[in-house]
């Protein structure tokens, strides 16, 4: 019993001298760990008189219960210590870089979509924005796309209700019919967004894609302005002149219509991006069509336009040399964090 007490009075005092947590663990285990003080005196019980045995077991015990609250009590009192001491500035460095925050970084589509909008707004256009859900009077009919038309085939075209009166835009033009009866000519607009065709995904086609539609509306506007402002748009993205031709193509809602190419912007003798042709299918453009100026109110007799419609997926691709379009929208971040 007497050992009981000196064991007290040893732990207690060492548990107090105690000045971080880890002395504070040592002094623990010490005392009432496995093989520490309290287990050695419960060990003698057996070779006691038997009249003893009761009490010292109690009584180390107790001491356990001591040593473990006195352990606990000490914790407490080091660790509002150490609150206390960082509060006041002492072993807390404030000049320590704080852990980084993890940062997106813009999807290269957006990257491309930005520097062309300012590209075109220095050439005066006005960017615009239209509805990814879109009437069927906007998407085709206004666009000189009658009912009959393959174009509205439901292979095509994601209908969203069943009277096919809706349906996910299949291409940017019906913000041109938009601009039309909002703006009063002359006037240069461009409308960047996603549309939507029901296909077949592979490498180089996808439910859901990129392009920006052009359109300009003013008096006697020809295929030359139209060829003046596709070669401005090249230099703007290629960063040089390329040598451009049109081949003739055939699209509703212009007349005449064109398909545009540029020479490659990477090579000279042909590569694997232009198919070794030297030439890359860029965008569909022409002089928009008589019947789509009347549909959006404007008078074909005084006034005339050209409308143009590129690819930006196609050209985001170009321009970084992606070769799946598939990895755009993927939401793949091995992909994402390299731009
Ligand atoms: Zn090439």
């Amino acid at each position: 019993m007497e050992n009981l007490d000196a064991t007290l009075e040893e732990a207690l005092g060492k548990v107090a001298a105690c000045e971080d947590e880890a002395a504070l663990k040592e002094v623990e285990r010490a005392f009432v760990g496995k093989k520490g003080a309290v287990a050695a005196i419960l060990a003698t019980i057996p070779s006691l008189p038997p009249d003893e045995r009761k009490d010292v077991g109690r009584g180390a015990n107790e001491l356990k219960q001591k040593i473990l609250q006195a352990v606990a009590a000490r914790a407490g009192e080091l660790s509002s210590a150490t609150l206390e001491a960082e509060r006041k500035g002492e072993g807390f460095d404030p000049t320590l870089p704080p852990a980084r925050l993890a940062t997106g970084s813009l999807h290269p589509i957006t990257l491309v979509t930005r520097e062309l909008e300012d590209l075109f707004e220095s050439m005066g256009y006005t960017v615009l924005d239209g509805p990814e859900v879109e009437l069927d009077h906007y998407n085709f009919e206004a666009l000189n796309i009658g009912r009959d038309h393959p174009a509205r085939d439901s292979q095509d075209t994601f209908y969203c209700d069943e009277e096919g009166r809706l349906v996910l835009r299949t291409h940017t033009s019906p913000v041109q019919v938009r601009a039309m009866e909002r703006l009063d000519p002359p006037f240069r607009v461009v409308a960047p967004g996603k549309v939507f065709r029901q296909e077949t995904t592979d490498a180089s086609h996808d439910h859901t894609f990129h392009q920006m539609e052009g359109m300009v509306v003013g008096k006697d506007i020809s295929v030359g302005n139209l060829i003046g402002a596709m070669k401005t748009l090249l230099r703007g993205i290629f960063g040089k002149d390329l040598d451009v031709r049109l081949r003739p193509g055939h699209f509703p809602f212009v007349e005449p219509g064109f398909e545009l190419d540029a020479r490659c912007p990477f090579c000279s003798e042909g590569c694997s991006v232009c198919g070794r042709t030297t030439w890359i299918e860029l965008l569909p453009c022409g002089l928009v069509h008589p019947n789509v100026l009347r549909a959006g109110g404007i008078d074909p007799e005084e006034w005339s336009g050209f409308a143009f419609g590129l690819g930006l997926s196609r050209l985001v691709m170009l321009r970084y040399g992606i070769d799946d379009v598939r990895h755009l929208l993927g939401g793949d971040l091995r992909f994402l964090e390299q731009f």
